[in-house]
């Protein structure tokens, strides 16, 4: 599939717009404001094209120049600059206006935790936590860009087909937009506990009497029949949202670029998402060098993994199996985009184990910090990267946690309740009622 290599719109493109969505397989371009899921020619991704940033008189803004309109943004409340992703609107949706459906979001934290450096055995690794979000994932960042636009084209509602974090997330801006957020779920076959968040936030959860596949049609045949937006995961302005991690870390290290960026990967959303705010920066010149993207995945839902150690000549499916629900995903939907990204960036794939996940989870859960068990990848992925001599003990790192600790409780039981085998595991204590016995205890963990 060819996809295009213009990073922004040139002078003649497209007079008037100040962005337009085109498709990755034909170059078909659509308005902004067009609700299409995919392209209507060849049903390909749709891929958001911007002008660049410029000043009043349309002269591009330089690097230094944005770089200065960005940071004097960092304090700014009015027409949503406060959030971490509308800051960055000039390189997101520029024509948002009052539209905006912010949180706000974004903002997340720079960690720096000498435990888990420790053990990724990387003096230089930072944490940028996507936790720290309104509905605690960094799928918020994209739900705040796609919620706006089904705003701004006056949709008569949002849907997904989801369980997890995408529809908390999507429960949450529908409700801050006053319009109703559908969700898709096939009956019988997801646990509500799953939903408990999309439920309190008062999306209306559909139980559609059929399969996955049923539930994905059905919510495509509605939007378009009745003027539903889609916030799935191929949404061009949730991809939009999403780079807003990448614009941030960076501005957070003062433009100067680490070397390495490394994330959890799925459906690969992210992977292509952070190709293209790199790609962006670094056309704009807001950075000068490009970090290597670093793509981790579960080894039992590892097709990228898999195709990366074959140079990308097959695009690969598997039967999803990990611990890590996030990024349990055989086909990943941003596949071509994500091959695009790793290879700009001279990037990395690679696989950990569940064990490996969990191993690095106990320890950024026991630094104070916490994630949901997808974003330990990272970690993991920073580990074996170092042991295999890639990743030097001095360079700078910024590993992505996706997600918040309490995500997941019942791996969190799970860990430190039911099984054995887990180093790290925190048992509670049964105590007689007994001053002593506090003491006790108090003395064990110091010498521990
Ligand atoms: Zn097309």
């Amino acid at each position: 599939m060819a996809i295009s290599d213009a990073v922004f719109l040139s002078a003649h493109e497209a007079p008037g717009a100040q962005s337009v969505q085109r498709c990755d397989g034909c170059g078909h371009e659509l308005d902004e404001r067009d609700a299409a899921p995919a392209c209507p020619v060849c049903g390909s991704l749709l891929a958001i094209v911007h002008r660049a940033p410029a000043d009043a008189n349309g002269v591009a803004l330089t690097g230094a120049a944005l770089r200065e309109r960005l940071h004097a943004r960092c304090c700014g409340m009015r027409g949503g600059h406060g959030s971490g992703v509308w800051r960055y609107e000039s390189l997101i949706m520029p024509t948002a206006g009052d539209a905006i459906t912010s949180h706000p979001e974004g903002n997340t934290p720079l960690l720096n935790r000498a435990r888990v450096q420790q053990f990724a055995g990387c003096d230089g690794l930072l944490l940028k936590h996507e936790g720290y979000n309104p509905t605690g994932s960094f799928k918020d960042r994209g739900m705040t860009v796609g919620t706006t636009q089904a705003v701004r084209t006056g949709a008569s509602a949002v849907a997904c087909a989801s369980t997890g974090n995408t529809s908390a997330s999507l429960a949450s801006y529908a409700a801050q937009a006053g319009i109703p957020g559908l969700v898709f779920v096939p009956a019988g076959k997801v646990a509500l506990g799953k939903m408990a968040q999309t439920l309190a936030y008062g999306a209306r959860t559909l139980l559609v009497r059929g399969d996955f596949d049923e539930c994905l049609r059905l919510v495509q045949a509605a939007s378009k029949e009745l003027g539903i937006y889609l916030l799935n995961s191929i949404n061009p302005w949730r991809v939009e949202g999403q780079k807003t991690i990448v614009f941030e870390l960076l501005q957070q290290l003062e433009w100067d670029a680490p070397d390495f960026i490394v994330l959890p990967a799925g459906n690969l959303g992210n992977t292509a998402a952070f190709g293209k705010a790199l790609r962006e920066a670094h056309a704009l010149g807001l950075i000068t060098r490009l970090p290597r993207i670093v793509s981790v995945q579960a080894a039992g839902s590892a097709p990228f993994a898999k195709g990366f150690s074959e140079g990308f000549t097959t695009r690969h499916r598997v039967q999803a199996e990990t611990i890590a629900t996030a990024i349990r995903i055989g086909d990943p939907a941003s596949w071509d985009r994500a091959v695009r990204a790793i290879r700009e960036t001279n990037g990395l794939v690679l696989s950990v184990t569940d064990d490996e996940i969990i191993e690095a989870k106990v320890v950024v859960d026991a630094a104070g910090v916490g994630c949901e068990p997808a974003s330990a990848a990272s970690v993991a992925g920073v580990r074996q990267l170092v042991r295999a001599g890639v990743i030097r003990g001095s360079d700078r790192v910024v590993a992505i946690l996706t997600g918040h600790v309490l995500k997941d409780p019942g791996t969190l039981v799970n860990i430190h309740q039911e099984r054995d085998d887990v180093a790290g595991a925190n048992r509670p204590i049964e105590i007689d009622a007994t001053v002593d016995a506090v003491a006790r205890v108090i003395s064990n963990s110091r010498s521990s």
